[in-house]
């Protein structure tokens, strides 16, 4: 019985991994489940679950979880606070800790994870965007597994030779290909992106997820963030990573090596298909997920990303290539930005404005230790809510409605 902690269980990756571990009762025991304030829905996971840990991050909220459990749940433990996120994730009987918070809030419970050499299945890519060396260093320091959840890396890990960990690119691998549905707002004319709402921006046309990713995606900052992951993952530099507009999602990404080959990871787009492969590896275990009919998807079309239109990915490379702080300084300014473009405060094409001119500002430099990340990243936040400030007092900016 491997015990699995769920981090983040009421997202959209936490209720995949979920749906996943339900299929296999015979193989893994949940131990806890985490969240931030959606006391309601994690009400409803200990009800079904009865794991022995539960958390809200947010003390109010767990709160109101223990008013809404009263002692119906008896087996579960409640616990509150942010500290608790890290306690489950270090908990001798959870071998393996799903990191499925969004953003820079997952960063701790993440480098908890690793520095105790569980199985890390990293979902949480902004926490190896932040702190891509302490965290590469706490896995290797403590024997961790890392397996990536994102599709394109767990598809760029299905494809390396067997045996390969993740930091170490194996010998005769030339470079990665990583491909990118192109979002929402792919053929979207750049004039008419000031008009976009956070509705159209989170409709994402392939795949299912949470809000903030949504934005990502329709921004193509998901792809920045993916390629700076990467580059930490598999020990590339930005050059070995080319970026492939491919609409069907259909090749998660691919791999070329020195004699020529490009091996790919195709499926259907379900997140359900990394999480089990990461669940069960070395194994292969059932998903839920749909058999990939290729006769059904016809055609697969592949394209250069508009670099003009979506100029967060140019941001993105820039911060790839500075290395050191910069990635810390793009994921903040970009946290901020995105929450204000889903609070109608900030219209789209500001997003990467705000971003550009929080990285003009920033001193950059190296990572010493944790405490560099986030004093980089609480200066970060504080640059962009000011720039978002003075930005939304000029006309023009501000989000639209649906
Ligand atoms: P969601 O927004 O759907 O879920 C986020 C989860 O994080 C929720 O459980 C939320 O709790 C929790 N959370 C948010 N803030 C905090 C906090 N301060 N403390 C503790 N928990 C917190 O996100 P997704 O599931 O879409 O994404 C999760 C991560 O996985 C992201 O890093 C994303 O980039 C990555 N990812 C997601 C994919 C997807 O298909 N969705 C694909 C690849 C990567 P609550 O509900 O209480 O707010």
């Amino acid at each position: 019985m491997i015990g699995v902690a769920v981090l983040g269980s009421t997202g959209s990756v936490g209720e995949s991994t979920l749906d996943v571990l339900a299929r296999h009762p015979e193989r893994f025991r949940l131990i806890a489940i985490a969240a931030n304030t959606n006391a309601a829905k994690l009400a409803q996971q200990i009800r079904t679950w009865r794991p022995a840990y539960a958390a809200l991050a947010d003390e109010r909220a767990a709160g109101e979880l223990q008013e809404l459990l009263g002692n119906a749940v008896p087996e579960t433990r409640v616990l509150a606070g942010r500290g608790a996120l890290e306690e489950l994730a270090l908990l001798p009987e959870v071998h393996c800790v799903m990191a499925a918070i969004v953003g820079a809030a997952g960063l701790r419970s993440t480098l908890a994870a690793a520095r105790a050499g569980k199985r890390l299945l990293l979902a949480n890519k902004e926490s190896l965007v932040m702190a891509g060396p302490l965290l590469m260093t706490a896995v290797n320091a403590s024997g961790a597994t890392l397996l990536p959840i994102d599709s394109e890396h767990n598809a760029i890990f299905q494809c390396l030779p067997a045996g390969a960990v993740c930091g170490h690119p194996p010998p005769g691998l030339r470079r990665v290909l990583l491909t990118a549905s192109g979002g929402p707002f792919r053929d979207t004319p750049a004039e008419a992106l000031g008009a976009v709402t956070p509705e159209a921006a989170c409709a994402h046309p392939n795949w299912v997820m949470g809000r903030k990713i949504s934005v990502d995606s329709a921004t193509l900052m998901n792809k920045g963030l993916e390629l700076i992951e990467a580059c930490l993952l598999f020990g590339l530099t930005p050059e070995r990573v080319q970026i492939l507009v491919h609409p069907q999602s259909i090749v998660h990404s691919l791999v070329e090596y020195a004699d020529g080959s490009v091996l790919a990871q195709l499926g259907a787009p379900d997140m359900r298909t990394p999480i089990a492969h990461a669940l069960g590896w070395p194994d292969r275990i059932d998903s839920g997920a749909e058999f990939l009919d290729l006769l059904k998807a016809g055609r697969l079309d592949f394209r250069a990303p508009d670099t003009e239109k979506f100029r967060c990915l140019v941001l993105a490379q820039a911060a790839a290539c500075a290395g050191g702080l910069s990635p810390v300084v793009l994921n903040a300014a970009n946290e901020v930005a995105v929450q204000a473009f889903l609070e109608r405060r900030l219209n789209f094409p500001a997003i990467p404005a705000v971003i550009e001119a929080v990285m003009e500002r920033a001193t950059g430099g190296a990572i010493g230790g944790l405490e560099d990340v986030l004093a980089a990243d609480e200066d970060s936040r504080m640059h962009a809510r000011e720039r978002i400030g003075r930005l939304t007092a000029t006309a023009g900016v501000r989000g639209a409605h649906a």
